[in-house]
């Protein structure tokens, strides 16, 4: 069984061809649907990084989606001092108040 296709040419249907188109479907499946576990955005300086450099990841909601998590990368730990949920809300805080009162006052 040969399929046209003006970019290749004739591409014969072989269980090989069939094993591999299989196997990229399902990767990219898995990537779509894991990509926020996979490349995580951290909540402190709001870049896309890979999950092996965060310190502190916390789940707030039972959705996968990056809104339902709180991740915080190695980098802004060391910057900012944090180590648990509570300085990360602290900091935060601190941050919009800071905000408000430039702002507004
Ligand atoms: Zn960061």
């Amino acid at each position: 069984m040969f399929i046209k296709n003006h970019f290749i040419g004739d591409v014969k249907m072989t269980f090989e061809y069939k094993i591999v188109l299989f196997a990229a479907a399902s990767i990219i499946s898995f990537f779509l649907t894991f990509k926020p576990v996979i490349l995580p955005k951290c909540a402190c300086c709001g870049k896309i990084k890979l999950r092996t450099l965060f310190k502190l990841i916390f789940h707030t909601k039972r959705r996968l989606t990056r809104q339902g998590q709180i991740c915080v990368c190695k980098s802004c730990c060391d910057k900012y001092n944090i180590h648990s949920i509570e300085d990360f809300k602290r900091k935060n805080e601190i941050r919009k108040r800071m905000e408000y009162k430039n702002k507004y006052i």
